[in-house]
């Protein structure tokens, strides 16, 4: 079986979480919205836990700011589309964003865009990330919402979320962040109180898919003027209604809990299979595609020299599994929207694969893979 590195599509699940996710299915499997009996307040009492385990991990973020959605693709779409009828009627037109964003950001942002609104996109640097003083002169009178990424799923670079905050200081626009890749693995840029908004999902931090919260912190004792894109049962607020998963809902809880408590170990883990990764491509012909000191030590991009991806995935097919382009939009290849937005010739963006890989990665044959590669060139 070839090795995993394929990490930021989705994680492997580390087993105590696929056991909760099991004991919730089969043993307590009440509604956490029944009231009249035991099996209900079971229910209710395993996703309270779970909201508590994911607050614990930034900073200031309480068990009431936690609504719990499918994912960080639903959460990012509420953050958006749930803000525009309040910008409508304030009279609000405008959003900043970058172009280094995930398509569950983009496309809701586009769909504002037909409705009227105009939109500023933020280019990233050569080195993969997006400059603070550019995100925050992009600014207008009329700005109701700044979205920028935290940690980006192609490249791994850590976006400048903290110093953006900072600089948001005197403004009133919102603050939302997609925290999909980074949530439980950085653990510093998130915890600014300046952010009001922070999409997570299940599956990038070795729990279930098909969950996700969304983080909805007050300001100045006030929440964010969310308007539901869903209508229902009136849980989670009402600002997400339908019936809890509670099996994934508690194996995301405890997914949370363990990446606050092993995230040193892993970084080291993490850390030193990068350090294996770069020794054993040394002497072949590529370029990072980002920047190794502002990235997360779990995901390396790389541009092998005159190499189309596809010809290298070939030759690596049953070795390693690895990808090129994010995942969710590798069924219609286009070239990626990220390195583009870095600058980068279409050649460059065509030789580029993802690695990333996790603390449960096993060490694949870096001999065989650099003897596969040799063999195209
Ligand atoms: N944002 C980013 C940065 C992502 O990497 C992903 C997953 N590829 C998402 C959002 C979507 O998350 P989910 O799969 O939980 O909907």
């Amino acid at each position: 079986m070839a090795i995993y590195l394929d990490c930021n599509a989705t994680t492997p699940i580390e087993p105590e979480v696929a056991e909760i996710i099991r004991f919730y299915t089969e043993q307590e499997f009440g509604n956490a919205g029944s009231r009249t009996h035991e099996y209900g307040v079971k229910a209710k009492q395993a996703v309270q836990k779970a909201r508590a385990q994911i607050a614990s991990v930034i900073d200031g973020v309480d068990i009431s700011d936690i609504i719990f959605t499918s994912g960080a693709t639903e959460s990012n779409n509420i953050s958006i589309l749930g803000l525009l009828n309040w910008a409508k009627k304030n009279e609000k037109k405008h959003i900043v964003t970058t172009a280094i964003e995930h398509k569950s950001v983009l496309a809701p942002i586009a769909y504002a865009e037909s409705l009227g609104f105009k939109v500023s996109y933020v280019n990233s640097t050569k080195s993969g990330v997006v400059l603070a003083e550019e995100v925050l002169s992009a600014i207008r009178e009329d700005t109701f919402l700044v979205s920028v990424m935290h940690i980006n799923n192609e490249t791994g670079i850590i976006q400048p979320i903290s110093k953006i905050a900072e600089g948001l200081h005197k403004q009133d626009c919102f603050f939302h962040v997609d925290a999909a890749q980074g949530f439980g693995k950085e653990l510093n840029e998130l915890n600014h109180s300046r952010i009001d908004l922070i999409s997570i999902s299940g599956h990038k931090i070795y729990g279930p898919k098909g969950v996700g919260a969304l983080i909805i912190r007050r300001r100045k004792f006030k929440r964010p003027p969310l308007f539901p894109i869903q209508f229902g049962g009136g849980q989670e607020r009402g600002l997400r209604p339908g019936t809890l998963p509670v099996p994934l809902i508690s194996g995301f809880g405890l997914a949370a809990e363990l990446c606050r408590k092993n995230q040193a170990k892993r970084t080291k883990v993490n850390s030193s299979f990068r350090k294996k990764l770069f020794q054993s491509l040394e002497g072949l012909n590529y370029e990072i595609n980002g920047d190794k000191f502002l990235s997360i030590p779990h995901t390396a991009n790389l541009s092998f020299n005159g190499l189309n991806s596809e010809a290298v995935m070939l030759v690596l097919k049953g070795i390693i599994s690895v990808s090129n382009g994010s995942a969710c939009t590798s069924q219609n290849y286009e070239p990626s929207h990220v390195l583009e937005s870095m600058g980068f010739s279409e050649e460059r963006i065509q030789s580029a694969i993802r690695f990333s890989w996790c603390h449960m990665t096993n060490e694949p044959n870096w001999n065989l893979i650099l003897n596969k590669i040799h063999s195209l060139l």
